[in-house]
């Protein structure tokens, strides 16, 4: 095959040769013991030899690596010769289990034993099981989990990237990215249009790609060409060369006759929301507050809440020019995980006790979390705004607005991603004074398709009618109320999906900062009333392909700006 084809999550055109994404260490057997004729000297040895040249390797990237990934390196590689793991697994090997056994077994001692310490110490475990992951990976002699290491520019491939992968992804050196598997929802399609990379996932086939083969990648048209022709390699030089022109945004969401649609940015902390303040983001439009919460085995301090938050607050604290950020309160289950929240045994993570439900059975986290908001919000210009996730009904706004009151929040709302919120969007805007549409959960719910899976991608699409249908439908309940609604999922970032939205009668789009030029460069170039036309286009379409096909044969700037 010399053409795979996907799905286009984050536009553009390179050329590149591939580099693939190690698979996952698997667990070593239960009661592994050591190969027959190996002495338990000659594993200690082995052992140790193996850390050495982990922690060497591990150190090497450090010394390349900038930033957080640096530190995140520097961390690692010192738990690779942490004398407590070596010294549990020279015991463990002295029983009679294999290295990688022992290793697999010890790594859980310090792990337990780090959960026990709590705070920073229990936030290391990720960090052990890492490092324990590299360590049976080269005493298998297979290369290293993770991001692979490299000097030269590459094209990555992987079956999924994982949330944690963006730290030690270096967007100097990935040109782009493809997966087997995920959906314009997934994780990979988040963390490509967070760096800007161009990006296809959902492609089968592409994991079985020769390490090293030159390939084409077209982020907009979902495909990967080996060989790529002399065409395709002209495509790639023209996108280089146009990217000065994508590259700005002016801090103004304007359509071409004025109305104005304000350009928000997602944000997981402070860092993230000075660069998004530097970009020209109006303002917030989801703080996704569980990254303070995640990876950790309790919930952090008032004190270490208030910092974060405030931090975030400051980034867009202008004097008497009021900035708003969104604050979503904590989103813990499905596929966020939170040891102290959610129950990792549900049968059904995704329909069980996530994002706001999870307070059903810790009702303190939230009010304490609310709390710390309302401290944090003490003395900033920037306007605070909260809101829960995975509403589901009425009832469960007027409890939120309730509690937001009796923590002297101000501004109230609830995301709308649930297909029952959004179907009473009028009564829900009874009790709350705005909404955010959170259309990736949305589509997953109303398609019933694991956002995460690969094989339905096609049914998990934003451009879906039904998806646009539920969409209208909480448009015209927000005007009715004359409330705000805004939309925090990654269809904000697609810019012909925001001109329809736009034309649907959302108030603001809130999206990744990398896409702000994008989003604002292909709104200046529609009115009002056109952008309402070709959202009337995109409803009457039967299929989420026919729709984007028709809004995209009716906004030529796509085409002049080569998304
Ligand atoms: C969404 O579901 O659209 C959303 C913005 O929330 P998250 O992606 O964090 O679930
Ligand atoms: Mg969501």
């Amino acid at each position: 095959m010399n053409t795979f084809s996907g799905v286009g999550v984050s536009p553009g055109r390179v050329t590149g040769p591939v580099k693939q994404m190690p698979p996952t260490v698997l667990e070593p057997p239960a009661g592994q013991t050591l190969a027959p004729g190996t002495s338990a000297e000659h594993a200690v040895e082995t052992l140790k030899t193996a850390a050495s040249a982990v922690q060497a390797e591990l150190r090497e990237r450090a010394d390349r690596a900038t930033g957080d990934a640096k530190e995140i390196l520097q961390a690692t590689a010192l738990m690779a010769a942490d004398p407590a793991l070596i010294k549990s697994s020279t015991k463990l090997i002295g029983t009679g289990l294999s290295a990688e056994r022992a290793v697999w077994e010890a790594a859980e001692e310090v792990a337990a034993m780090l959960r026990q310490l709590g705070g920073y110490m229990a936030e290391r475990v990720h960090d052990v099981f890492d490092v324990r992951a590299r360590l049976v990976a080269q005493l298998r002699g297979l290369p290293a989990p993770g991001v692979p290491a490299g000097t030269e520019p590459f094209i990555l491939i992987a079956e999924e990237l994982a949330p944690a992968d963006t730290a030690t992804l270096d967007p100097a050196l990935v040109l782009a990215l493809a997966t087997s598997e995920g959906g314009p929802q997934s994780h990979t399609a988040i963390i490509a249009r967070a760096l800007g990379l161009p990006a296809v996932v959902a492609a089968p086939g592409v994991t079985g790609i020769v390490e090293g083969t030159e390939v084409f990648l077209d982020g907009a048209e979902g495909t990967l060409s080996i060989e790529p022709s002399a065409e395709q390699r002209a495509a790639a030089q023209s996108w280089a060369a146009k990217s000065a022109t994508r590259g700005n945004f002016d801090g103004r969401g304007i359509l071409a006759d004025g109305h104005l649609l304000p350009l928000l940015a997602n944000v997981g902390n402070a860092k993230e929301a000075v660069l998004a303040a530097a970009a020209g983001a109006e303002g917030v439009g989801l703080f996704r507050t569980e990254f303070l919460f995640l990876n950790r085995d309790s919930e952090p301090s008032m004190e270490e809440q208030v910092e974060a938050y405030r931090g975030v607050f400051q980034a867009f604290s202008v004097p008497g020019e009021p900035r708003k950020v969104v604050v979503r309160t904590l989103d813990a289950g499905a596929d966020k995980p939170l040891p102290f929240l959610s129950n990792a045994a549900e049968p059904n993570p995704a329909l069980g006790l996530r994002g706001y439900r999870t307070g059903l059975n810790n009702p303190g986290v939230l009010k304490r979390q609310l709390e710390a908001i309302s401290t944090a919000a003490v003395g900033t210009a920037a306007e605070v705004w909260v809101m829960a996730p995975m509403i589901s009904t009425p009832a469960e706004s007027a409890d939120f607005a309730d509690l937001c009151r009796a923590a002297g929040l101000r501004s109230s709302g609830v995301m709308i991603e649930v297909p029952a919120a959004a179907i009473s969007a009028a009564k829900i805007f009874q009790h709350v004074d705005f909404a955010s549409l959170g259309t990736n959960d949305l589509t997953q719910y109303t398609m019933a398709a694991d956002r995460q899976l690969g094989l339905l991608s096609g049914l998990n699409d934003p451009w879906q009618p039904s998806v646009l249908k539920l969409i209208a439908g909480c448009a015209e309940a927000a005007q009715a109320a004359a409330k705000p609604l805004g939309v925090c999922g990654e269809a904000a970032a697609d810019p012909a999906l925001a001109v329809v939205l736009a034309g649907l009668g959302v108030s603001t789009l809130s999206m990744t900062a990398r896409a702000l030029p994008a989003v604002a460069a292909v709104l200046k170039t529609v009115s009002l009333k056109r952008a309402r036309e070709l959202a009337v286009l995109a409803l009457a379409e039967a299929s989420a392909e026919d729709a984007r096909t028709a809004v995209r044969g009716g906004l030529p700037a796509l085409h002049e700006l080569g998304l």
